[in-house]
């Protein structure tokens, strides 16, 4: 048969696209993915010792959005969850976005409430900095405050780059903050506030089954026929097929003309415990030790009741095209430039819509590929008609 949407890649980009086609227009949506699952990197499942793991890392739901939280709750419940992190830095295990309490454990008490007075008047009660403004407001601050001052908050400042930001972000992505830019280390503002919540978003939970069952509900109308185990590149010509929708790499869709867009990888280590809990929180991370960047145990975050628990390490790792997957995209100026080449080729293809990603070669959240998802359907799939 010849379907009218062949979409490549099942992640939530590639499901909400084709419930939105088959539930929306009616048309015949065949849906394929390499790996041998749905969810793309969303995939959750119950390990050997029954505990529901996510196989690519903590994946903890987050939005301002009410149209999203509203669409995907078409689909599931949720398990409410709002997610704390802690850093390991001198060894003491501290919030994580760097906040008042973090400051207060980790430097004397008299100090610590200097430094505090000192960042609620340069900033406000309650404001959240990224490390780079943070920086460079101090420096802005030279001659302007007494030496005393300007010496407590260059200290702060410098601390928390050296000991929050600077060794994680070596690991996860090979490259110093300062190589790296502003984008990706303002998602962790310094916070002037005692919050302790990772994100500050209004609606935060996890799908109450689990992200897998959230996303085959996605796919549940009878017009989409979900293909798992099958790579675009081998499947292509022996597919009939109108229009496509493909959500993987941009730059694997054209055969790599222009060089490799880089993408950072990870490889993650489980390990099962016979006891209720390892840690004491969902994630913990360690900007300053060990290879990995963080611990993540998932029954903090899934609510499971069960006497047992598995963790998983998490280690960066450059991404070599066919041998592990292309987690992060890489937002560096000259990549930008490389990845604009590449949409400037796919915006001369008509019947080709490329979304999601790594298709947008943009570190989306799982909202946002959502949201990116409901908007190309309505400017670009939608008008079709
Ligand atoms: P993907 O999930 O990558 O789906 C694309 C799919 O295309 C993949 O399944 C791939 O196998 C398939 N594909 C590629 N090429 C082909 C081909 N040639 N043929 C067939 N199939 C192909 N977001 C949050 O909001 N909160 C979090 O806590 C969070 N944590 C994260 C942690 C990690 C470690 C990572 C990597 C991401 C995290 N995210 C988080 C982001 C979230 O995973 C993404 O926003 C979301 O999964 C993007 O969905 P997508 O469909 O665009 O991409
Ligand atoms: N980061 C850091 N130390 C931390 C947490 C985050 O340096 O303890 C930096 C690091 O560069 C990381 C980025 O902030 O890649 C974004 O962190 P986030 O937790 O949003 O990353 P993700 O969950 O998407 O991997």
């Amino acid at each position: 048969m010849t379907y009218d949407f062949l979409i490549v890649g099942a992640g939530l980009t590639g499901s909400v696209l084709a419930e939105q086609i088959a539930g929306r227009l009616g048309k015949k949506v065949l849906i394929i993915d390499r790996r041998d699952h749905i969810g793309g990197n969303t995939f959750d499942r119950v390990d050997e010792h029954g505990v529901r793991i996510h196989q690519y890392g903590p994946h903890l739901f987050h939005t301002n959005s009410a149209k999203v939280w509203k669409y995907l709750s078409r689909f599931t419940d949720w398990h409410f969850y709002e997610h704390r992190v802690l850093a390991e830095i001198n060894g003491l295990r501290v919030p994580v976005p760097f906040n008042l309490t973090s400051l207060h454990a980790l430097f004397p008490a008299h100090h610590a409430d200097r430094i505090e007075s000192l960042l609620k008047g340069v900033f406000g009660v309650g404001s959240q900095v990224p490390i780079f403004t943070l920086q460079e407001r101090v420096k802005e601050l030279a001659g302007r405050l007494s030496d005393q001052d300007f010496a407590d908050l260059s200290e702060v400042a410098n601390f928390i780059y050296e000991n929050v930001f600077y060794g994680y972000t070596i690991k996860q992505w090979g490259l110093t903050p300062q190589e790296l830019g502003p984008s990706v280390l303002g998602r962790v503002p310094i916070r002037i506030s005692h919050d302790d919540r990772y994100f500050q978003d209004r609606y935060q939970a996890l799908p109450a089954e689990g992200y897998e069952p959230l996303v085959a509900s996605i796919l549940s109308n009878p017009d989409i026929h979900v293909e798992t185990g099958v790579d675009f590149k081998d499947a292509k010509g022996a597919i009939s097929f109108n229009k496509l929708i493909y959500t993987g790499p941009i730059d694997a869709y054209f055969d790599y003309c222009y060089g490799e867009l880089p993408y950072r990888s990870l490889m993650f280590e489980f390990e099962h415990y016979n006891t209720a809990f390892f840690q004491e929180r969902t994630q913990i991370n360690y900007p300053n030790q060990h290879a990995y960047t963080r611990i993540t145990e998932f029954k903090h975050a899934t609510g499971q009741d069960i006497p047992t628990t598995t963790i998983a390490r998490e280690y960066p790792r450059k991404h070599i095209p066919g041998e592990n997957e292309p987690y992060y995209p890489i937002p560096l100026e000259t990549n930008h430039r490389l990845f604009r080449k590449y949409a400037a080729r796919a915006g001369q293809l008509d019947s080709v819509v490329f979304a999601g990603r790594l298709a947008d070669y943009k570190y989306y959240n799982m909202d946002q590929a959502v949201a990116r998802a409901l908007s190309v359907f309505e400017k670009k799939i939608a008008t079709l008609r």
